[in-house]
């Protein structure tokens, strides 16, 4: 058998892996004919003393193009092995050498970023990402790597700049996450009480994402804010026609706007259409409570009583429960519905009402950024846990 195949069962991943990553460039025709200083330093590699190898394969004088994509296949593997500084000395020694053409040294920049990237040196990263962006091959990577770093800086316009920069069939997936980065951008001026420009980016966020939920929420609030409740009410129950999953997300905003409105009757009447589509927990409990202020507590649980029949679900089963602990005597309190509250609110806050439909991230609360996968606007609210009820 060759030897070099011999090397390859040695049963030494680091060293394995290296070789196997060299092999399959299929530039190295036979590794028999490299310089012995390759041997000295993959035998260190199999011996897992990586700092001798390391040593070796610097001091290397000759680079030529296959020796240089064997020491890419060196810095990579370091790098995937979680061993950053190792594989930066790699890349950082390739591109320190001016004997390499263009195309090899953009190669060596890039690895070198990315290992830059992987030690959270932003900085670093990001002027040789900027670099390759001039290049044609690596633009589109460049930016994508970009992206992630003005994201996790909160740079959003530079974050809204590179993305749009990022090309082909990729590029399109971008544009929601374009539109969140507008939001951003709103909420920043809301907060410094800049409406104008508030109401600007969330028009771009719009020609972005012409559905974007989150878009909807910060523009109905801007009308609110103003004191214009019927503009903000009507930009909120757009939604039921075209989302009507993210209605419990604005029945709060559309309630009080209607109450500012002095408009009872209205609300009313939108949250019982509203639970048709939607029999989210919070807007039954909004309609519960809107009818128990106006006819009493003993219609509200009526109310509540004949919803939760025909929507039986945990979360709205523990509303009822919980009302009764608030309308029942002393004695039923404490031995019946308190415990019985108690255990159901205990089973609602462990079913996770939202989920990131791309990594499954769950969570109780709206995320517009899925912490697991740090996706934009891929958390979305999980129908509530359907209870069924037997006929007796
Ligand atoms: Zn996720």
């Amino acid at each position: 058998m060759d030897p070099v195949w011999l090397l390859l069962l040695l049963p030494v991943a680091a060293a394995g892996g290296w070789l196997m990553a060299v092999y399959d460039r299929r530039s190295v025709k036979n590794l028999q004919e490299l310089p012995d200083a390759y041997f000295k330093g993959l035998s260190f590699l199999l011996n897992e003393e990586p700092d001798k190898a390391l040593k070796v394969f610097l001091e290397v004088v000759e680079v030529d193009k296959e020796t240089v994509e064997m020491h890419m296949a060196l810095g990579n593997l370091f790098r995937r092995r979680g061993e950053v500084e190792r594989a930066t000395l790699i890349h950082q020694n390739l591109v320190a050498r001016s004997d390499l053409d263009g195309g090899l040294r953009c190669l060596a920049l890039f690895e070198l970023a990315q290992d830059y990237f992987k030690a959270g040196l932003y900085d670093r990263a990001e002027n040789l990402f900027l670099e390759l962006r001039q290049s044609d091959d690596y633009r589109n990577q460049a930016n994508k790597f970009l992206l992630q770093i003005y994201d996790q800086e909160k740079e959003w316009k530079k974050a809204i700049s590179v993305a749009e920069g990022i090309t082909g069939t990729d590029g399109d997936e971008y544009a929601r996450t374009i539109a969140h980065f507008y939001c951003e951008l709103a909420e920043l001026e809301i907060s410094a009480g800049n409406n104008t420009a508030a109401e600007a980016y969330l028009e771009s966020a719009f020609r972005k994402d012409a559905k974007c939920i989150r878009a909807v929420i910060q523009s109905g609030r801007l009308a609110s804010m103003r004191g214009n409740h019927t503009n903000a009410i009507a930009i909120w129950r757009g939604l039921e026609f075209w989302a009507p999953a993210a209605l419990g997300e604005v029945v709060g905003h559309i309630s009080n706007s209607y109450l500012e409105l002095n408009d009872r009757r209205s609300l009313k009447k939108f949250l019982q259409s509203s639970i048709e589509i939607n029999p989210d927990p919070r807007i039954i409990g909004m309609l519960v409570e809107l009818t128990g202020r106006e006819k009493g507590g003993v219609e509200g649980d009526r109310l509540l009583l004949s919803l939760v029949q025909k929507y039986p679900s945990l979360e709205n089963l523990y509303q009822l429960v919980n009302s009764k602990t608030k309308t029942s005597s002393v004695e039923e309190k404490d031995n019946d519905y308190t415990l019985l509250a108690g255990l159901l609110s205990g089973l609602v806050e462990s079913g996770r009402q939202y989920n990131c439909r791309q990594c499954g991230f769950q969570s109780n609360a709206l995320h517009w950024q899925c912490p697991g996968c740090k996706g934009w606007g891929t958390v979305q609210r999980q129908p509530g846990t359907r209870l069924s009820v037997s006929a007796n």
